[in-house]
């Protein structure tokens, strides 16, 4: 039997809903949620990514602010950006579109985040919290992918998964999570040996590296659930350019129990957790 195909555009479509409603429903008086979005630079690709989260905030009934500011912005003048949204009362979330330019260091710019806004979940406080198994603001991919494993199984107690890449956006904050979903997890990268062999133990896959259908047929178990975060764009020898993920799609769905595609899995989960932590924010600093 062919693996499900896990629809992530339906499930995003839910939680979307869901915040949207909880939005709607807020007491009366109180003005909406506010997510604030900053792009450094003019990278065509990262204005379309902030573009769609603004229209997904204010389809959820929440204030988008968008802060576009040219690749010549210094560190310093970003920093004092991120002061003020800290400082605004109408923002609850704030999110800095990475990569940023290489003058500027990523990690002063998170550090400079309230904590409670850092939405994306990148901060050390957040991370921090994560480790230690407290609420805090978890990275918006992570979660999705989380959400998605938990609709295909419920309880994940005594599973083997493995992660395959430990980014400190995706690979190790899944890993933080599944452990503290009772998993036994592994987090393999580019120097792990026999990949394949170790892919096979796990119930669970996930495969966040970016190179397009490493994740063959034989690396995974029968049955298992497959999870790909990898967003690669290939070229077609005809010239045509489309989206596949980590993991050969077409063989893990003769092998495994669920997979997800490329695009229409992971990837609409990202911007409906990114509302869903902006509505938790929002509800830990109005107390609702
Ligand atoms: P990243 O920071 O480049 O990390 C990639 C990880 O993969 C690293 O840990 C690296 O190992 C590992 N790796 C590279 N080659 C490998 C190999 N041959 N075998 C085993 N491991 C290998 O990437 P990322 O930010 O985590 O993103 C990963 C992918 O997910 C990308 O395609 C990205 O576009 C996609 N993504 C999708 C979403 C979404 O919303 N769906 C969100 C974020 C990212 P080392 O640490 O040893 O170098």
């Amino acid at each position: 039997m062919p693996a499900a195909i896990i629809d992530g555009v339906a499930a995003a479509q839910r939680l979307r809903s869901d915040i949207a409603a909880a939005v709607s429903d807020r007491p009366a008086g109180l003005r909406p949620p506010g997510l604030a979005v900053v792009l450094v630079g003019a990278d065509p690709a990262r204005q379309v990514y902030v573009r769609s989260k603004g229209i997904a905030t204010r389809k959820a009934g929440m204030v988008s602010v968008e802060r576009h500011l040219p690749a010549t912005t210094s560190q310093v003048e970003l920093i004092d950006l991120v002061r003020s949204l800290n400082a605004d009362p109408e923002i609850d979330g704030i999110l800095v579109q990475m990569p940023l330019p290489k003058h500027i260091s990523p990690l002063e710019v998170i550090l400079a985040i309230d904590p409670a806004k850092d939405v994306d979940g990148l901060h050390p406080t957040n991370i921090g919290l994560l480790a230690l198994g407290e609420p805090g603001h978890v990275a918006c991919t992570p979660r999705g992918c989380m959400m998605l494993i938990r609709r295909q199984i419920e309880r994940l107690d005594g599973l083997n998964a493995v992660v395959i890449g430990r980014s400190s956006l995706v690979g190790k904050p899944l890993a933080q999570l599944l452990l503290a979903a009772n998993c036994t997890v592994t987090t393999a990268h580019s120097k792990t040996r026999d990949l394949a062999a170790l892919c096979r133990e796990a119930d669970i896959l996930v495969a966040a590296v970016g190179v397009p259908g490493m994740v063959r047929g034989d690396f995974i178990k029968p049955g298992a659930i497959v999870i790909d975060v990898g967003i690669n764009r290939v070229t077609d020898a005809d010239g045509a350019t489309r989206l596949v993920g980590d993991v050969m799609f077409d063989e893990a769905l003769t092998v495994a129990g669920a997979v997800t595609p490329v695009p229409g899995g992971v990837g609409p989960m990202t911007i409906a957790c990114l509302l869903d932590n902006t509505l938790a924010a929002y509800r830990r600093r109005m107390g609702v």
